[in-house]
């Protein structure tokens, strides 16, 4: 039976980023790559994914900034707070941080699995499916 999908909101520190990205929720994982270490400041990124049509950027600032950090993809960020959205690939996708959304409670958006773990230093507990 169909649910109508939900719609995940969230934004920067500041306000000036704002997103609505409509559901479902595409491949919820952690990930303790040096690259999302270094973006976000934390020892694991929270992600998931939307196409790049269901999402949209509603605050005052409109869409993030962005830096070119690999061929295949750019990180977001507020320009204003520097606060970390996530990531606007070259395919038609974004990854958002977790971090970022207003709620998080869906179980729905639990991490499957855990990218890069040996990425994190091993007193740093994950819970992920495969942590
Ligand atoms: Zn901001
Ligand atoms: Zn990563």
């Amino acid at each position: 039976m169909a649910r109508t999908p939900k719609t995940y909101e969230g934004g920067c520190l500041c306000g000036n980023i704002r997103f609505a990205a409509h559901g479902p929720a595409l491949d919820p994982h952690t990930c303790s790559c040096k690259m999302c270490q270094r973006h976000t400041g934390a020892l694991t990124a929270a992600w998931v994914v939307f196409p790049k049509a269901s999402v949209a950027w509603t605050g005052p600032g409109g869409a993030p900034a962005l830096w070119r950090a690999s061929a295949i993809s750019s990180r977001a960020f507020c320009p204003v707070c520097g606060s970390t959205l996530g990531a606007i690939d070259d395919a038609p996708t974004v990854g958002l941080l977790l971090g970022a959304f207003d709620r998080t409670g869906g179980r729905e958006l639990a991490p499957a699995y855990h990218s890069y773990k040996g990425g994190r230093p091993k007193w740093w507990r994950v819970e992920a499916a495969d942590s």
